[in-house]
C-alpha cells in the first residue's frame, strides 16, 4: 500500500461527499489501509489519506479528502459558540448562551454563512474527482444526491469526475433504493455509478480505480 521512496508522477485530489453515516470514512479506510470498523466515529473536521498506485506505468498518488455536511455543520456550531464568547461575552455554559443559541440573529447567520462557504470552498479547491456516496438502505440519503450535485457544481471545477456510490450493498435485505432507479439517474446526469460494500470490500477498489483512471485519461 504505497511506497514513500517512489517517484510520484501525479497527485489527484478526490473528495468524498454525501450524508452523514453513509460510510464515507469506512470506504476511505478500506481503500487507504484495507481496514473496516463497525463503530466508526463521526469525522471531526477535514482529513485526508493517501495511497499511491500505478496506472499505465505511472505512479499516481491519490489524495482522498473526507468530511461531511453534518461534520461541516458541527464546525459551524463550534464557530457560533466561539463568536458568542468573544463578541457577545457570554460564557459557554450559561443559560444566556443557550437562549441566544436558540434565537440566532441575522448578523450571526450572515457571518456563519460566510464561514461555511469558506470551509466548503477550501474542501473542493483543486479537487479533480468526487465520490458522491449514499446508503442503499436509507432512501433519504439518495434523495439528497441532487443537493450534493448542486453543491459540487457551485464549488468544484466544472470538469470534475464524479462517481455515484451506493454503499452497504451487503445489507441487501434492508435495501431501500433499487439499483435500476439509480442506473437511470446516473445515466441522465452523466455520472459513473457503482454499488459498494466497505464491510465486505466489494467494489471499493473498482470505484476508486474508475475515478482515478478517468482523471488519468483526461490529463494524458
Ligand atoms: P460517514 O459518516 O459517511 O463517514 O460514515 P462512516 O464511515 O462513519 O460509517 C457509518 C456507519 O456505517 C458505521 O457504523 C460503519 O461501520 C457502517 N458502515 C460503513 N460502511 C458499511 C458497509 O459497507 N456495510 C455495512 N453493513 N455497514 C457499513
Ligand atoms: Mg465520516
Amino acid at each position: 500500500y504505497g511506497d514513500a521512496s517512489q517517484k510520484i508522477d501525479y497527485v489527484f485530489k478526490v473528495v468524498l461527499i454525501g450524508d452523514s453515516a453513509v460510510g464515507k470514512s469506512q470506504i476511505l479506510a478500506r481503500f487507504a489501509r484495507n481496514e473496516f470498523s463497525l463503530d466508526s466515529k463521526a469525522t471531526i473536521g477535514v482529513e485526508f489519506q493517501t495511497r499511491t498506485l500505478v496506472i499505465d506505468h505511472k505512479s499516481v498518488k491519490a489524495q482522498i479528502w473526507d468530511t461531511a455536511g453534518q461534520e461541516r455543520f458541527n464546525v459551524m456550531m463550534l464557530d457560533m459558540r466561539l463568536f458568542m464568547v468573544i463578541h457577545v461575552k457570554v460564557d459557554l455554559d450559561s443559560r444566556l448562551c443557550q437562549a441566544v443559541m436558540g434565537d440566532v440573529s441575522s448578523v450571526l447567520m450572515l457571518w456563519l454563512e460566510k464561514r461555511y462557504r469558506a470551509v466548503t470552498s477550501a474542501y473542493y479547491r483543486g479537487a479533480v474527482g468526487a465520490m458522491l456516496v449514499y446508503d442503499i438502505t436509507k432512501r433519504q440519503t439518495f434523495d439528497h444526491i441532487p443537493r450534493w450535485l448542486e453543491e459540487l457544481r457551485s464549488h468544484a471545477d466544472k470538469n470534475i469526475v464524479i462517481i455515484l456510490i451506493g454503499n452497504k450493498s451487503d445489507l441487501e435485505d434492508q435495501r431501500a433504493v433499487p439499483t435500476e432507479d439509480v442506473n437511470e439517474f446516473a445515466q441522465k446526469e452523466g455520472l459513473f455509478f457503482l454499488e459498494t460494500s466497505a464491510l465486505q470490500a466489494t467494489n471499493v477498489e473498482s470505484a476508486f480505480m474508475t475515478v482515478l483512471t478517468e482523471i488519468f485519461n483526461i490529463v494524458n
